[in-house]
């Protein structure tokens, strides 16, 4: 069965490819490049979005997919913000990530494939998931604010 285009929750999941990937990446800074499309992780406490504590949304950097919304935001004490829920769960991929002799649980964006953080068991009720992002790989829209999606092929 093909993936479906549209999530239940009415966004475009059609995929990036790689010309749309490097279109929307062209005026990144490197920090953002190594992070979202390396696969990189920005240092603890450094992040813009850590102590964002508005209601809103916080989507996608490279193709502005909503990705978690403010109201499942949790205080970790990790120095990254976390979230106890996605805002739709065909939003995210998740990955095994075997790299720094770990086994964990990456994240991407599920249109894009940007990369977004890990997601482990010891979060808080009602999910005990704790979803650990990059701050770099999320753009936050305030509430009222509609986070506009980056176009396929366009
Ligand atoms: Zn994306």
């Amino acid at each position: 069965m093909p993936a479906p285009t549209v999530s239940a929750s009415g966004y475009d999941l059609r995929p990036f490819t790689d010309a749309d990937r490097d279109k929307h990446a062209a005026g990144f800074t490197p920090e953002e490049r190594h992070v979202i499309l390396h696969q990189g992780t920005e240092r603890p406490f450094c992040g813009t979005l850590l102590g964002n504590k508005k209601s809103g949304v916080y989507a996608c950097r490279l193709c502005g997919l909503p990705l978690y919304k403010a109201d499942s935001k949790f205080e970790s004490g990790t120095g990254w913000p976390s979230f106890y829920q996605p805002f739709d769960p065909a939003h995210i991929r998740e990955i095994v990530d075997r790299s720094h002799g770990m086994i964990r649980t990456e994240i991407r964006c599920a249109r894009c494939d940007a990369h977004l953080g890990h997601v482990f068991d010891d979060g808080p009720p009602p999910t005990h998931q704790r979803h650990c992002l990059n701050s770099i790989s999320l753009e936050f829209f305030a509430e009222g604010e509609k986070p506009e999606q980056r176009t396929v092929g366009a």
